[in-house]
Formats: structure tokens, sequence, C-alpha cells
């Protein structure tokens, strides 16, 4: 984690407790994004694959590439920031 930068308390009148709620929210979603970095993929809902029609035959989602899972907003942005 990113050492907090002191707040100046100068003229914005936010609340310590509304600060702390939001700072124990962001923790929890940095956790969950820690412990299961993947959301079902949209395009095909998990799953990885298209059926035809007939239901026999199958091809890869593009998006995830078959695997079925993306990485969350949260994980993505925490892979950017460390890679390099
Ligand atoms: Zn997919």
């Amino acid at each position: 984690m990113t050492p907090l930068v002191a707040a100046t308390a100068t003229t914005t009148s936010a609340t310590p407790a509304l600060l702390a709620l939001g700072l124990l929210l962001l923790a929890g979603y940095a956790a969950a994004c820690w412990l299961w970095p993947f959301r079902a993929c949209t395009r095909c809902h998990g799953t990885g694959k298209f059926r035809s029609p007939s239901g026999h035959a199958w091809r890869y989602c593009n998006r995830c590439s078959g695997k079925g899972a993306q990485l969350r907003l949260g994980r993505h942005v925490w892979n950017a920031l460390t890679r390099r």
C-alpha cells in the first residue's frame, strides 16, 4: 500500500468518519481484488466459448481467449501500477 498523503484540512468539510469509511471500503475492495482477481467475462458470461445455433460446434470467446475470466478493474489498475 502507498503511504497515505496527509490530508490538508483547509477548506473542505469532509468529516473524518466519512473519510475513514471510504478508506475502509477501498481497503476491502483492494483485498477482494487481491483474493479474487477475476470476474466472469462480460461477452461469454464466464463460459469461455460460444455455441453455434446447432449446439454441436463452438468457438472460443475472443475477448477472454477461452478462459471465461477477465481481470477486475482494481486488479487491472494494480497490475498497471506494479508492472515495470
Ligand atoms: Zn469471454
